[in-house]
């Protein structure tokens, strides 16, 4: 059976790199995937940031089925009164009721537009600060993602990923991270400014407490709209529910998506009310989405927030990305960065780190790379993990740091 999902796999599905991990899973649980010949790996990235939970949370399983006893797919985002989309964006809306010492010009966020995918959210947000400015120019970060579609792409912060794909949208231009003189770029033609709080792809970059307060300045003072891309660090990775939360600055628009879902596909972009109402006239329908905010993907949304929020695992993840930390040393190590649970391990190289990661794999430890920073091991594990897997891992990651040191 299997033999012919690979098959297919090489065959059928489209292929975006001639190295594809190519592991077949069978039944995810946990913080365990299984494959079908009894094969165990323990899920290291949590499918890239989005199992936060852990893979099929019983509490977010019950919302689901729950929810298709129900109803699915009712009519287009913003027509009718759909609970699980309500209670959602209410209880999102409360996890943003957050008072910084640097806040947003435009006050407290509390609408939220749902989206199916992070690339979504931040097209939306692209809009909604092009609409509500009147101005056209977009700043991004060098060796930022914020997604695959052409209007984010041209925000992407590595010339390799765009340069086949021109045009792409004019008036865009990147700024470096922590660069005080950088921000001067940002001007009163400036739109928007799309920051990640810890540069996700760049290879887990963090932001300098300054570096923070003075870009929360600049877009303020020239009537820029910050957009903070949590799609990476939302819902409690980082050690605050949001990023921004201990960043202690505050966005004008906030992006979700990834493992807001609980597993299931979901995104959101979050701005105040004041904000968000321009999407009502000139065009009326300003941003439209068939799919945005699918009933059974909120519901499982709602169940993984009060997950993280009942459990209080947000503190838990900066408690378990210590110990995380602690027990890994290495001489091959050159350097952990991180917060929480959102982790880079940075070796030597690409080569000596893709012997460690094929290595892990081979032991049962699921790692990953990062898209703009081929040094680093991505370690980010599901939330709800526990001390002696944490520890487990790394030992695994150990052992693979040993065996590939005595080979070189
Ligand atoms: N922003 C960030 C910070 C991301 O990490 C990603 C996905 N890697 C995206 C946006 C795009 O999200 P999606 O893949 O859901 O479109």
């Amino acid at each position: 059976m299997h033999i012919t999902s690979r098959q297919h796999f090489f065959d059928y599905l489209a292929q975006t790199s001639d190295f594809p991990l190519a592991i077949e899973i069978e039944k995810a649980e946990g913080v365990y995937l299984y494959g079908p010949d009894g094969q165990t790996y323990m899920d290291f990235i949590s499918g890239i940031g989005v199992s936060n939970v852990g893979h099929r949370h019983p509490r977010v399983l019950k919302a689901i089925y729950e929810q298709l006893d129900k109803y699915m797919h009712l009519m287009v985002f913003g027509e009718y009164i759909q609970s699980p989309q309500t209670a959602l964006a209410a209880a999102l809306a409360e996890t943003l009721q957050v008072e910084t010492p640097h806040p947003s010009p435009f006050g407290l966020i509390n609408n939220i537009f749902f989206t199916n995918s992070g690339t979504e959210a931040t097209e939306g947000a692209m809009k909604l600060a092009k609409r509500y400015t009147g101005r056209t120019e977009i700043i991004s970060f060098f060796n930022a993602y914020h997604g695959a579609s052409q209007g984010a792409l041209s925000m992407a912060g590595a010339e390799y990923f765009k340069t086949n794909f021109r045009p792409l949208l004019p008036d865009t231009r990147c700024i470096e991270r922590n660069n005080i003189a950088d921000l001067q770029k940002i001007t009163t033609k400036t739109a928007a400014v799309f920051f990640e709080i810890i540069g996700g792809e760049a290879g887990i970059r963090l932001s300098d407490p300054e570096y923070l307060k003075l870009l929360r300045e600049r877009c303020t003072e020239t009537g820029t709209i910050l957009v903070v891309d949590e799609i990476q660090t939302g819902f409690g990775r980082t050690g605050t529910f949001w990023a921004f939360e201990g960043a202690e600055i505050y966005p004008d628009i906030v992006l979700a998506a990834k493992g807001m879902g609980g597993g299931m596909p979901v995104g959101a972009f979050m701005a105040s009310q004041k904000l968000m109402s321009v999407f009502k006239n000139n065009p009326i329908l300003g941003h439209i989405t068939t799919f945005g905010g699918n009933p059974v993907s909120c519901a499982s949304a709602l169940a993984t927030l009060q997950i993280i929020k009942e459990g209080n695992l947000s503190a838990q993840a900066t408690h378990k990305g210590e110990i995380l930390r602690q027990n890994l040393n290495h001489p091959l190590i050159k350097e952990i960065r991180g917060k929480g649970l959102m982790i880079a391990v940075e070796l030597e190289n690409f080569d000596l780190l893709k012997k460690v990661i094929d290595r892990c794999i081979q032991k049962g430890l699921i790692t990953d790379w990062f898209l703009f920073c081929d040094n680093s091991m991505r370690l980010a594990p599901p939330l709800i993990i526990t001390e002696e897997r944490i520890l487990q891992g790394c030992q695994i990651i150990t052992d693979a740091l040993n065996e590939v040191s005595l080979n070189q």
